[in-house]
């Protein structure tokens, strides 16, 4: 391409203070460089407004996309492409690939990650909450442990309908950590009621390393883990890790083979009682025996 014409300074001042005007920053900083690659022959004019704008709807994608991630509190990056699907032979990469393209929001499913501690499910979670995060959906993390305290919070302070509506408002909710840590009394019924509130609403990815038989011990309640179970496995995607740590993949040799595969079982408490419901009646009763359906995949 020939020199161009150098831009005319008085026409290049106009643009720089509409570029003011619309809080374009990134565009004004680059408008210098790309007006002197213009009248080097670099680019044509096409080329030079393209490259302006490129550049300013990148940062802001960016800012965008880090402020969502705050929000959602996805604070530890992981991505799908950090993660390393051959050490974890018992992934189906393109099942994971194409729950990246994210339909299963569309189709508020649930999906299931299911492994020993180590195999990547809170990873997995995060990098499909990204992308979720990435395309603009709302998203929102939460271990099981923090979502139920900030439930009993609620409830305690006259708030459980504005929170269980916080939770429920986001298109996908990831609940980290299901059955590491046993439950404060009433938190199956608070989780209950989340996930009653959520049921065929919105999308959810729970992750947890023990399995659907173990629910009852976890909830310490078998009719309301039925009842959970009933609406989490209808419209499920379960996906079972049957892998390695991968935080002991240097160490492995060190933990014994027992420790090294099995979930990590908890001493167990008795059973508790049922607990006792405060505040308004419920709106959906509990089922007094909910048959529990097979996941569809
Ligand atoms: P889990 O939730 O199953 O206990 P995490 O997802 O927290 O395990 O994984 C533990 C650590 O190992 C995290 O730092 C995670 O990023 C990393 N990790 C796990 N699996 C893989 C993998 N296959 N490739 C890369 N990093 C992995
Ligand atoms: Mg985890």
């Amino acid at each position: 391409m020939n020199a161009a014409a150098p831009a005319p300074a008085a026409i290049l001042d106009r643009i720089r203070r509409h570029l003011v005007a619309l809080k374009m920053p990134t565009a004004i900083e680059r408008l210098d460089g790309l007006v002197q690659r213009f009248e080097q022959g670099q680019i044509n004019p096409y080329e030079l407004l393209e490259q302006l704008l490129a550049e300013e709807r990148h940062l802001r994608e960016n800012r965008r996309v880090k402020m969502a991630l705050l929000t959602a509190r996805l604070t530890t990056l992981k991505t799908l492409e950090s993660f390393d699907f051959s050490f974890q032979p018992s992934l189906d990469r393109n099942r994971i690939l194409s729950l990246a393209q994210l339909q299963f929001i569309e189709r508020r499913e649930v999906i299931h990650f299911l492994g020993p501690p180590g195999t990547g499910k809170s990873h997995l979670a995060i990098a499909l909450g990204l992308e979720a995060v990435k395309v603009g959906k709302s998203v929102y993390f939460t271990s099981l442990g923090e979502l139920v305290s900030a439930l009993a919070k609620a409830e305690r302070e006259g708030q459980l309908r504005e929170r269980i509506r916080f939770y429920a408002r986001n298109a996908l909710l990831i609940i980290d950590e299901i059955g590491y840590l046993p439950l404060q009394s009433g938190g199956a019924n608070l989780f209950f009621q989340l996930v009653n509130a959520r049921y065929e609403r919105g999308a959810l990815i729970l992750t947890s390393n023990r399995g659907f038989g173990e629910w009852g011990e976890i909830f310490g309640d078998p009719v309301v883990a039925s009842a959970l179970l009933d609406r989490l496995l209808h419209h499920a995607i379960v996906i079972a890790i049957e892998g390695n740590s991968y935080r002991l993949r240097e160490h492995a040799e060190l933990v014994p083979e027992p420790l090294r595969t099995a979930a990590l079982r908890l001493p167990q408490k008795a059973p508790e009682p049922p607990p006792k419901r405060r505040g308004r009646p419920r709106k959906h009763p509990l089922p007094t025996s909910a048959p529990l359906k097979t996941a569809h995949s």
